[in-house]
């Protein structure tokens, strides 16, 4: 997923378990599994009332590749 920038003080997607700086929010790719192994569908677009998140044509990966970087996430602690 990609995220475009938010207005100055908007408040990030309710529901989302990704990962946004405290002054822009934003989606880091090596951090985004689309919710594999939480939800069905990735939960900042499903929230997202404008339409920020979007699939990055750039960080396309299988649900195997989701699902191994999820692993590694929990094994850090996230
Ligand atoms: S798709 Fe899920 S893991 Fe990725 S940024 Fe959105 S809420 Fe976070």
């Amino acid at each position: 997923m990609a995220g475009k920038t938010y207005g100055d003080g908007d408040a990030s997607p309710a529901g989302a378990n990704g990962f946004f700086s405290n002054d822009f929010f934003y989606i880091v790719p090596d951090k985004c599994t689309e919710c594999v192994g939480f939800h069905d569908e990735p939960q900042c677009a499903a929230v997202c009332p404008v339409d920020c998140c979007v699939p990055d044509p750039n960080h396309v990966e299988d649900k195997d590749a989701l699902t191994t970087k999820k692993d590694y996430l929990d094994q850090l602690g996230r």
